[in-house]
């Protein structure tokens, strides 16, 4: 294509709302364009870039046996009501009326949809295992929606599903679609892991997330410096250790006036943070219990979720009903039940509050204590790794893909059922994979950018050569020269722009490597006179020389 013919708003400044540099590129290369909070439109370079990596998925899925469906985004209450998500799901699940007051939603997820598919099509155990995928938009109202399409409300995912007759077909499928994902990611150029992962609310037993390594990503992985262990932090479950340290202190009173936090009494009492104990007060269903965490873990949600139920932190006024001392509240004579943390337990001689105003407690030991313990925190950098080998180190991750075992959580509740081998009913067994499309972009603009803008993995550059021709509309030698090489490139297959501007030849090179085009040609009357076209490839500094004739077969090989 030519320049000219196309829309590419690049732009010198990026827009005070882009936090992070592949959502300040997107918008400066002119891929996307925001139209609302967390609603984007893709610009033709953003769709040439979109179909791209949508083409790698699907071939690879194809690949993978999986048959591509497309299911409408607006779903029936009912399906939901079904399911039971219809109340479980929060506000991120956009819900309105059509004009006879029927209620629906925005499909966040496809889940009731294809299970319900699977309820009317699937009868008979000899069809399985089977496995669907679509390429579809979904819409999440997401409280914060942020850095661009990387945290959107409308994006599209990649989301499959497989129904299976029993727990080893599932976990057949859940294998392949594991590899099937580091295929996908190795072709779009990504730097990433799969990890182990909560399943979180879709619930399920087997999980992991495929992370793209990135400073600005919003998780947490853990890594193992030994072995191949690695999890998201919320997930690195500890077992009880067995405790080195022999109580040994006397047991003292000390006034810490107004120190209230960990930092500060650890400080005031020169004692290092994980020696002193903190004390949560939640709210359960079955009231309220006392959490005790070292000075420096702090609570994992999911895993205190898991053994509480729904809780919450009690109330500046709910500690004070419990005649406790917020910010003094340490683990003697509470009068609620008190659950400790693995690591917490296994401390001696410890600091705690001492459940009176400006008052702590040093030197305390668990002897005598009445208490439950668990394993209740996020895993810190320096753990040791949960497979006993090596140490945790911690780094940044964006999560582009996750892949779960559903179980029978859709399939029973909807009735998704086959006639098995001996003619009896069998509830089919679920697993289901997303990869976020448009995040991807994002990612892969994360690890693939320099002071000039990005640098696209070949796979899914929008372009995979510009010529970029000197005095195009001057000289007829250079304009012949460029249009004979488009054309060659054309009739070659090869996705080549030809940079047709009355423009400066600084803003030509500028605009291609802001969009990040991996190979470039120049033409130019001095190279002419050599019969030479310049060339340089996006992500090295030098330039060659190459031969006007030899043009098409060095470019036919740098990009094979
Ligand atoms: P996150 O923890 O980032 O909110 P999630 O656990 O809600 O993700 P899934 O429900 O597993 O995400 O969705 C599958 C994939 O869809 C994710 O791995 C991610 O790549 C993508 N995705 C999820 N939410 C968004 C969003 N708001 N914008 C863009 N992509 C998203
Ligand atoms: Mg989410």
């Amino acid at each position: 294509m030519k320049t000219t013919q196309l829309l590419i708003p690049t732009q010198k400044e990026a827009p005070n709302d882009a936090q992070i540099i592949s959502h300040q590129l997107m918008i400066r290369a002119g891929l996307i364009s925001k139209l609302a909070s967390g609603l984007y439109s893709y610009l033709p370079m953003g769709v040439r870039v979109l179909k791209k990596v949508e083409a790698i998925i699907r071939e690879e899925m194809d690949k993978a046996g999986s048959q591509e469906v497309l299911m409408p985004v607006t779903q029936p209450a009912e399906l939901w009501q079904e399911s039971g998500r219809w109340n479980e799901y929060g506000p991120e699940l956009l819900r309105f009326k059509d004009r006879h007051g029927r209620e629906f939603c925005m499909g966040p997820t496809h889940e009731e949809v294809i299970t319900n598919i699977a309820a009317q099509y699937i009868r008979s155990y000899k069809q399985l295992p089977m496995s669907f995928y679509q390429v579809q938009t979904k819409f999440r109202d997401e409280i914060r929606p942020r850095f661009g399409v990387m945290r959107s409300r409308e994006f599209i995912m990649k989301d499959a599903y497989s129904f299976h007759l029993d727990q080893a077909s599932l976990q057949q499928t859940y294998d392949l679609m594991h590899q099937t994902y580091c295929k996908i990611f190795d072709r779009l150029g990504l730097d990433y892991r799969p990890v182990l992962a909560d399943s979180g609310s879709i619930g399920g037993d087997a999980s992991h997330e495929f992370h793209v390594l990135a400073d600005s990503g919003e998780d947490e992985i853990c890594f193992s410096n030994e072995s191949n262990y690695a999890a998201n932090v919320e997930k690195v479950a500890f077992a009880k250790q067995v405790q080195t340290c022999r109580p040994s202190a006397q047991e003292l009173e000390v006034i810490t006036k107004k120190k209230t936090s960990i930092n500060d009494v650890a400080q005031f009492l020169s004692v290092a943070p994980s020696s002193c104990i903190k004390t949560l007060i939640v709210k359960t269903s079955a009231g309220f219990k006392a959490l005790a965490l070292r000075g420096d873990h702090e609570l994992n949600e999911i895993k205190a979720h898991n053994l509480l139920g729904e809780f919450e932190l009690a109330t500046d006024e709910e500690i004070k009903s419990l005649d406790l001392k917020k910010g003094f509240i340490g683990v003697k004579g509470l009068g609620i039940d008190l659950l400790v943390d693995y690591s917490a337990s296994n401390l001696c001689d410890f600091v705690c509050g001492a459940n009176e105003w400006d008052k702590h407690l040093t030197g305390v030991n668990w002897q005598g204590i009445e208490f439950s313990e668990a394993d209740l925190r996020n895993a810190v950098e320096g753990d040791d790794s949960p497979d006993g080998k090596g140490k945790l180190v911690i780094k940044r991750g964006i999560e582009v893909g996750h892949i779960f075992q559903l179980g029978t959580k859709y399939s029973a509740a909807m009735k998704a059922n086959v006639i098995g081998e001996g003619g009896k009913a069998v509830t089919t067994t679920m697993g289901c994979y997303g990869i976020g499309v448009t995040r991807v972009i994002a990612a892969a603009i994360e690890q693939n950018y320099d002071d000039r803008g990005i640098i696209f993995p070949e796979s899914i550059a929008p372009f995979q050569l510009v010529i970029v021709p000197i005095n195009y509309n001057k000289s007829t030698r250079v304009k012949a020269l460029a249009d004979d090489l488009y054309q060659l490139c054309l009739e070659a297959g090869i996705e080549v722009l030809l940079d047709d501007r009355k423009e400066r030849a600084g803003i030509m090179f500028a605009d291609s490597e802001l969009l990040g085009i991996p190979h470039r040609m120049v033409l130019s009357d001095t190279h002419a006179d050599n019969g030479n076209v310049e060339y340089k490839a996006r992500n090295a500094a030098d330039k060659i020389e190459v031969k006007f004739d030899d043009a098409l077969a060095f470019i036919q090989a740098k990009i094979n």
